[in-house]
């Protein structure tokens, strides 16, 4: 950390900032310019995170030189890692070249539609099947999830095609039961900043997919995950979902950028998830297609066989065959970055 001081401190001023700095047990390095001081810390930083540096009198800004979120920070694990769900036949891998591609509904709506959609997601070449058992939605009267018995839907589904499963976790009281019947948990946008949840699903051992909060800056996402990391549990996925912006024209704006800027970051995998990104699915192929050439290692899409009658988000699905379609586009890309598909 570098403590730059105001312009005028006083000697006594800045013996003072020294002597708060030794007394947590850090070494002070005090480097005198023509107009400015500052001073150098050495040693654990942690000792440091929660004193209050700026109210010292004389201090001007106290500037962290390693990021804060440790774990996940490319310079503790300067390789990316690869996270791995599912197991055997159904292994699908995100990260380190490997690229994931996650389909399904929004929500788990029945077992014949789950079964339908599943099989036809694996046929284009996914590798892991979506569905929301539990739905956090804007109006308590919407839709709510089926619960238990989605998350049974959705287990039986991928069993079936030999596909992982992801379910979404919104109360930290569900996310044991979910652990008996899905490969990767979802912790959605509304709940980028739950602790309480991230700290839960930390404690597993299942792999989570973390959206990015729709008014969360890429820091915020990646301190979301120290948390989890925090507990125990690194096979952390990302996701760029889109964030709140002016133009109503899309359901949000998708942040390409914030998948470049995570590579720079974070040896964490991160995936786009155009869907909940743009909500229009003419534009949904092109920003997946954009997301995987930026460097994403997957693509989250939701897919609905009738979308007329579906519970939740049905405006934004693609259909299978347009679905289909955008994989074999996909696929192209994919090659061209040198990314193994799956
Ligand atoms: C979802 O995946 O269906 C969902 C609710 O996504 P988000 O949290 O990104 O809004
Ligand atoms: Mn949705």
């Amino acid at each position: 950390m570098i403590i730059i001081l105001k312009e005028g401190i006083t000697e006594p001023q800045i013996a003072h900032v020294v002597e708060r700095i030794e007394s947590l047990g850090l070494k002070a390095h005090l480097s005198r310019g023509t107009y400015r001081t500052v001073i150098g810390v050495i040693g654990d930083e942690a000792r440091i995170a929660a004193t209050p540096l700026e109210a010292i009198p004389g201090v001007a800004q106290a500037v962290n030189v390693m990021p804060e979120y440790k774990l996940t920070s490319k310079t503790a694990h300067p390789q990316p890692s690869i996270v791995a769900v599912g197991a055997g036949p159904t292994l699908a891998r995100f990260g380190g070249g490997h690229v994931g591609m996650i389909a399904g509904p929004c929500a788990v709506e029945s077992a014949e539609r789950m079964d339908a959609i599943g099989g036809a997601v694996k046929k284009a070449g996914a590798n892991v099947l979506r569905g929301g058992a539990y739905k956090p939605r804007t109006s308590p009267y919407a839709f709510q999830g089926l619960g238990e018995e989605g998350l049974k839907i959705l287990r039986d589904a991928g069993k079936k095609h030999s596909i992982a499963v992801v379910t979404e976790v919104v109360d930290p009281r569900h996310v044991e039961l979910a652990c008996e019947y899905v490969d990767m948990l979802q912790l959605g946008a509304r709940n980028m900043q739950n602790f309480v949840l991230l700290t839960e699903v930390g404690k597993t051992n299942k792999p989570v997919l973390l959206k990015r909060g729709m008014a969360a800056t890429v820091k915020d996402l990646l301190m979301s995950a120290e948390y989890i990391a925090s507990q125990g549990n690194s096979n952390i996925v990302l996701c760029e979902r889109g964030v709140k912006g002016f133009d109503s024209a899309c359901r949000n704006m998708f942040d390409v950028a914030a998948v470049a800027q995570v590579h720079q970051l974070s040896h964490l995998p991160i995936i786009v998830d155009p869907s909940h990104a743009t909500g229009r699915p003419e534009i949904i192929p092109s920003c997946a297609l954009a997301g995987l050439a930026a460097g994403a290692d997957g693509v989250h899409i939701e897919v609905h066989n009738c979308p007329e009658e579906a519970m939740s988000d049905g405006p934004q699905a693609l259909l299978p065959d347009q679905y289909a379609a955008l994989m074999v586009q996909l696929k192209a890309v994919a090659q061209a970055v040198g990314k193994t598909w799956g």
